[in-house]
């Protein structure tokens, strides 16, 4: 978890110079009495990001400094959150003019150059972020200096993109070469210590030496090209191919080249031009250029907007403090322990006492793997309180209840909650299969009452299905978006449907490769036909890593409940959940596993038929239209995110509906009547398919 700055500075104020000031647009020029110019970056917004005014204004801002240069000149951000953060994503949306995004980004390095080029020595002063464009910004600064917190990253390749604005040759000159790549292609950033160490600042000061620690600059050289041993035995060709070559694999491992392009259009860059600095300028813009216009680069700046949508969904403030979480099991345990890592108060109880004391070991763990220090770890403990008499539901704002998935027990359960319940409490249920409306009809207080879909595991799932039923008062239901946003989760409200959203979704793949397992077909190589479409893993993976007994629980509920037919569960399948092979928890499932991972084994040799792919991956976007057309969620944007961020659905496809649209509705719709004639009216095109434009 990333600390607010101002926390880790105290309350201390920005130095951002003295003097005489001159106003460049999103630019402020302070020409201070000893000779030092500071020039602090305030553009519009709570944030600073790179945009196209951004970099003009700094090149009106640089004529001034090159018209009268002075003794050193200091970049600043007067932003409290941070320097800069990459590009407008925004200016990056349906680029399609290759040769004009190479011209913008010229003219971009241009002043970046410019910049470097000054005959005063340059020293960026950085606090908080320093991200992407922010980052490529600072690189051109002959120093580097850093307030304790600071992070420094490169997160383009999350978009389908690598550096674009100079960062490809500058961050390998400036420190070894292999560490600047590995930044580049991993995307993780370099917090204060680590860049310290990388050598990407030379300082660390704290807020109230800055002043001091840049007079002390003055008058030095500009230290340039100081560069390090290894940079130049990397300027050498074949240590370079070497590298490259381990690097290509590492990245092909990761992500296929042809899914996700990035890296390896990065890999190639370094190797060719690595060392000469005009060339893999050139290069990197032409690059850049290039991804901007591929397909996966698009689809994945859709899915960073997709993300910012959700998060608007929560929008406004939730009013809930404090938690009550009914059933301290594999989902009850992680929710109060998330809520609690997140600041809220959290009582928990269970009928038993062995799964509360489980909960708090858990929790702590959990808090660990989210970055919480220790001090931050043992507030957070504090704030998760066990109490098995549930004294704590007379008090909770909101009360989630995450008992066993048994009908009877959860309506028993429902009304004594309500009995106890504060008067305004809002009571959520984390129910997978059932009916919202039905439970809602046994509730005095039903516009209170609404289902909060978290998926497993839950500290690292960020989506939560925010269901509703023709009872929830709009108050509620936005309340319950704001409060899911408030833990750092994405809301997607969605209307109470067997299933809700994502698994009336999901269901269909999985069992569709459960049909297959049972049609003779290597389970290895079903999973294999999944991945190749690009989904993070395949679907009887999938299957362990929920349980088989949930996936079985939840396709009878389906096939009971749906107008659509859904063909049964295999035997198989069932004679495993019978004998107790459930998957990971168990140790054994479809797989067997060990410390996490299923032991595959080898692959048969014969891979899966032709049409696998199409068979697992079409029922997913023909049960997305059949939700779309049932007003399950309101927009296939959603749909998508929804799928995206709960499921891991290809992101670079840009979700189920994104990828139908792309391929094609009328191929996709033609698929799946030539599947439903070889295979079953289970593909069946769904009458939704009509409506899409
Ligand atoms: P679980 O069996 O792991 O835990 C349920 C807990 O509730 C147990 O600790 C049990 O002792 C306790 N309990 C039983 N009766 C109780 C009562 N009357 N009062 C208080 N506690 C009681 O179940 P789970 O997997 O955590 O599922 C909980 C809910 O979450 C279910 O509705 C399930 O459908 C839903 N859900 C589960 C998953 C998943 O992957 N496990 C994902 C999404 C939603």
């Amino acid at each position: 978890m990333t600390k607010p700055v101002l926390s880790v500075i105290g309350e201390t104020k920005l130095e951002l110079g003295s003097g005489e000031e001159t106003a460049f647009g999103t630019w402020r020029l302070h020409q201070d009495a000893d000779g030092i110019a500071w020039a602090i970056l305030d553009g519009k917004g709570g944030a600073n990001t790179l945009s196209e005014a951004v970099l003009t204004d700094l090149s009106k801002l640089l004529d001034a400094i090159e018209s009268q240069v002075p003794k050193l000149l200091v970049l600043r951000s007067a932003k409290p959150g941070g320097f800069a953060a990459g590009a407008d994503i925004s200016e990056f949306r349906d680029a399609s003019d290759e040769a004009a995004v190479a011209d913008r980004l010229r003219k971009g390095h241009g002043v970046i150059d410019r910049l470097e080029a000054l005959a005063c020595p340059t020293v960026a002063v950085i606090h908080g972020y320093a991200l992407g464009g922010g980052f490529e910004l600072a690189l051109a600064c002959d120093r580097r200096i850093a307030i304790e917190g600071a992070w420094f990253g490169f997160p383009e390749v999350r978009l389908g993109l690598h550096p674009g604005l100079g960062g490809t040759f500058r961050l390998s000159e400036l420190i070894d070469p292999t560490e600047a790549m590995t930044m580049m292609l991993t995307g993780k950033s370099a917090h204060t210590k680590k860049a310290r160490q990388l050598g990407i600042v030379e300082a660390v000061v704290e807020e109230r030496h800055v002043r001091a620690a840049v007079q002390a600059l003055r008058g030095k050289d500009d230290g340039s090209s100081r560069r390090g041993l290894k940079a130049a035995l990397f300027d050498m060709g074949p240590a370079r191919k070497l590298a490259a070559n381990r690097m290509r694999s590492q990245a092909g491992a990761k992500a296929p080249q042809d899914h996700y392009p990035a890296p390896h259009a990065l890999i190639d860059l370094w190797e060719t031009h690595g060392g000469d600095r005009d060339a893999m300028q050139e290069a990197e813009i032409r690059s850049f250029a290039r991804l901007l216009m591929s397909d996966t680069a698009q689809n994945l700046i859709r899915v960073f907007f997709l993300r910012e949508a959700l998060k608007k969904n929560g929008a406004g403030k939730s009013g809930i403090e404090t938690v009550h979480v009914v059933g301290a099991g594999t989902m009850g345990a992680e929710i109060a322990a998330w809520c609690a890592i997140k600041g809220l108060r959290v009582t928990i109880s269970d009928i038993k006492l062995e799964p509360l004391a489980k909960a708090v070991k858990d929790a702590a763990s959990t808090a660990r793997d989210a970055h919480l220090s220790d001090i931050e770890i043992r507030d957070a403990l504090d704030r998760m309180m066990p109490d098995p008499k549930g004294y704590g539901l007379a008090n909770a704002d909101l009360i989630i209840e995450a008992a066993p998935e048994k009908p009877d027990l959860k309506r028993d359960l429902l009304t004594a909650i309500e009995a106890r319940a504060c008067k305004d409490a809002i009571i959520a249920t984390n129910t997978s299969s059932l009916e919202l409306d039905e439970l809602a009809a046994l509730l005095k207080k039903s516009g209170r009452f609404a289902g909060l879909h978290f998926f497993n595991p839950v500290s690292k799932l960020d989506l939560v299905e925010v269901v509703s039923h023709g009872k929830a008062t709009r108050k509620t239901l936005s309340e319950l978006n704001a409060f899911v946003t408030a833990i750092g989760h994405l809301p997607a409200p969605v209307r109470s449907y067997p299933g809700f959203l994502v698994n009336r979704v999901l269901t269909p793949y999985l069992l569709e490769a459960a049909l297959m397992v049972d049609e003779g077909i290597d389970p290895v190589q079903i999973d294999r036909a999944a991945e190749q479409f690009g989904m993070p893993m395949g679907p009887l993976e999938v299957a362990d890593r929920v349980g088989l007994d949930i996936c079985l629980h939840v396709a009878d509920s389906l096939r009971d409940n749906l107008d659509t037919p859904i063909p049964d569960v295999p035997d198989w399948m069932r004679k495993r959940v019978e004998s107790g092979r459930l998957g990971v928890k168990s140790g054994e499932g479809i797989y067997a596993w060990e410390d996490g991972r299923p032991k595959k084994g080898k692959a048969d040799k014969h891979p899966a038929p032709k049409d696998a792919q199409d068979r697992l991956i079409l029922p997913m976007l023909n049960a997305a239209v059949e939700c779309l057309r049932k007003d399950v969620v309101a927009d296939a944007d959603t749909l998508d995110a929804a799928m995206i961020f709960a499921t891991g659905f290809a992101p670079f496809r840009g979700g189920p509906m994104h990828y139908a649209r792309q391929r094609g509705f009328d191929d996709v719709v033609n698929a799946l009547k030539e599947l439903a004639a070889s295979h079953g009216p289970r593909f069946a095109p769904d009458a939704g398919w009509k409506d899409l434009g």
